[in-house]
């Protein structure tokens, strides 16, 4: 069994001396047990804040243990009359080719399902984050204009395609482009500005004419800077994640905004909150599988994958996403099915 353990916490961007590729020998089954073989693994943001020791809403990964992950398995064999060979499920059994499970957490996708990395994805914890973040916490309505970064991206592309769903003018930030031009044509909206053009907060200004109702906030840094003035009277603002802040190993320079951000958000009424998807919302996840399941089928939402072969890959499919070089959700195919 190949894995990938956490061999010291990173300072600043993972490199491949962070992690050990090892090889271990899986021990025997035991009554009640299953071997899982990894076919997908999920590669999420998330995943650089269990690398650190900081305080977090979660435990960090210890030194030496293998590094967490969603996964997508089928049983290889199984001593459990709950699962049979050949099923499929959803594990978070982490960066390893193979896992021993007792069933417990386990969830069902049954024997041949029609694209099962969905789970990690659109029908997993990105969609589901992306929907009750903005209907939620950002309750759009038609008409209002909603904007949000790494609009290609599992999070930020299901957003935008609610929002559009939901009536409202759709303003996507993204890297290049390449991507942009996939937002509007493929996702459908409105306009999207490229985050590393020189121009990019007058351009942002531009497309948002009437200002800024939802901001659905992913990334942080200069595109939170280049939408705060934009924000209307009693804007909302899901705060989701901080992507441009995750590799950071200190504080931006410059003055400090602080007084000017709680003047802004005290004069403007504005509502920000944050979420951590599964803490918040685990009670309404059949809410989120019925309506997404729905769109899905109308044609409705578009999916994207960017789907890496080989576990080999991961450390660098890792900083890839990190970085924006990935095009759509990171998906490391580990093995065939
Ligand atoms: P993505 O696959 O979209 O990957 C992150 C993207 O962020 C990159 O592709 C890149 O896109 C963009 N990015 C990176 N650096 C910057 C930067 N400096 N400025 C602007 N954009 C940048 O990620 P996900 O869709 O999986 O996750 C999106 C966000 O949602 C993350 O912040 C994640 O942590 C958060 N999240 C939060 C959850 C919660 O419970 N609160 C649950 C799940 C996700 P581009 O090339 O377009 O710039």
């Amino acid at each position: 069994n190949k894995q990938f353990t956490l061999k010291s916490r990173p300072h600043g961007a993972p490199t491949i001396d962070n992690f050990a590729l090892k090889s271990e020998q899986m021990p025997e089954l035991q009554q009640g047990e299953v071997l899982l073989r990894t076919i997908y693994l999920s590669l999420d943001p998330y995943m650089r804040g269990r690398m650190s020791d900081a305080k977090s809403y979660a435990d960090p990964v210890e030194i030496g243990d293998v590094m967490v992950g969603a996964t997508v398995c089928q049983i290889e064999q199984s001593n459990n009359d709950k699962f049979a060979k050949g099923d499929w499920v959803l594990a978070y059994t982490g960066w390893q080719e193979y896992a021993i499970s007792n069933g417990e957490g386990l969830m069902p996708l049954g024997k041949e399902p029609s694209n099962p990395s969905y789970a990690l994805g659109i029908m997993g914890m990105p969609g589901f984050t992306a929907y009750m973040g903005l209907l939620d916490i950002g309750a759009p309505k038609a008409g209002e204009t909603v904007v949000v970064a790494a609009a290609t991206g599992p999070v930020g592309a299901t957003v935008g395609q609610i929002a559009k769903l939901k009536g409202c003018k759709v303003v996507g930030v993204a890297g290049g482009s390449e991507k942009c031009l996939y937002a509007i044509e493929k996702l459908g909206f409105d306009a999207c500005i490229d985050h590393r053009a020189d121009d990019f907060s007058s351009q942002l200004a531009k497309a948002c004419d009437a200002g800024i109702d939802v901001y659905y906030e992913n990334v942080g840094g200069k595109v939170f800077d280049a939408v705060l003035p934009l924000l209307n009277t009693a804007a909302r603002v899901p705060l989701c994640g901080l992507v441009s802040q995750y590799n950071a190993t200190e504080l931006p320079q410059g003055p400090d905004r602080m007084g000017a951000l709680m003047g802004q958000i005290l004069s403007k009424r504005i509502r920000m909150q944050g979420f951590i998807i599964f803490d918040d919302y685990a009670h309404r996840y059949d809410e989120f599988a019925t309506d997404m399941k729905k769109w899905l089928s109308e044609g409705k939402i578009h999916y994207r994958e960017h789907l890496v072969t080989g576990l080999d890959n991961t450390v660098s499919a890792f900083n890839d996403m990190l970085d924006g070089k990935n095009f759509g959700k990171t998906v490391i195919q580990v093995n065939q099915p």
